[in-house]
């Protein structure tokens, strides 16, 4: 079974697909982590996140199971993410990497924007996650903070909305729901509230 579940930053789809994963005994494959390892690469190559050269070879190096978890967190890191993400040479080779590793499975959640439109159309299950601004500011600011990150309010809110514009009006493949999607809005839930509506939607759907 594939499970694509798609939304933006921080509207909770990373703690959704991490919960369906260790609930249905999937794999999981955090696809935002790839494009923030690209981009995080292109800078410690001391290049700039707006150099393609720079950022394709960046994708064709990467290691899965090299990603510096920590380090690609970083409110730096999402930006230069969401540069090279609107890339298509870039995201033509990570859309290889994300579907040999949904291929390779006998079951995945994959989380991102375009899963269930453009990486797995087939899936069985699609999620569209979704909470409001100001909710998903507070969730990010929560984490940036906890990491030493030290960032206003305001601030974030306007980064946050600058990454929603360039995820939502890019050319190729843009964030967007699928027309098979289920939406869950997180906004007034907690994580476990989240992680069981989705179970919920998820059993619902193979039911059927
Ligand atoms: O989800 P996360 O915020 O970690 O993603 C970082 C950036 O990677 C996003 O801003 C988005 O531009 C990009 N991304 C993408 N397609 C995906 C996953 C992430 O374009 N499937």
């Amino acid at each position: 079974m594939i499970i694509a579940v798609d939304g933006p930053t921080a509207s909770g789809k990373g703690t959704v697909a991490a919960g369906l994963a260790k609930h249905f005994g999937l794999k999981r494959l955090d696809t935002g982590a790839l494009y923030r390892a690209v981009g995080l690469a292109v800078l410690d190559a001391g290049r700039d996140p707006g150099d393609e050269a720079a950022a394709v070879a960046a994708a064709r190096a990467l290691d899965l199971g090299a990603i510096d978890e920590h380090r690609i967190r970083s409110s730096i890191v999402g930006l230069a993410a969401s540069k090279v993400a609107a890339m298509s040479a870039v995201r033509a080779v990570l859309r290889e990497t994300q579907r040999a590793f949904a291929a390779d499975s006998a079951g995945a959640v994959l989380d991102g924007r375009d899963i269930g439109t453009v990486i797995c159309p087939d899936a069985e299950v699609k999620l569209f996650v979704t909470a409001t601004l100001p909710v998903r500011t507070q969730r990010r600011l929560n984490e940036l903070r906890a990491r030493g990150e030290q960032i206003s309010f305001e601030e974030l809110h306007a980064q946050i909305a600058e990454r929603d514009r360039r995820d939502t009006e890019r050319v190729d493949s843009p964030l967007r729901q699928a027309a098979d999607a289920h939406s869950l809005d997180t906004s007034e839930l907690s994580i476990a509230e989240a992680v069981e509506a989705a179970r919920r939607i998820v059993e619902g759907a193979v039911r059927r």
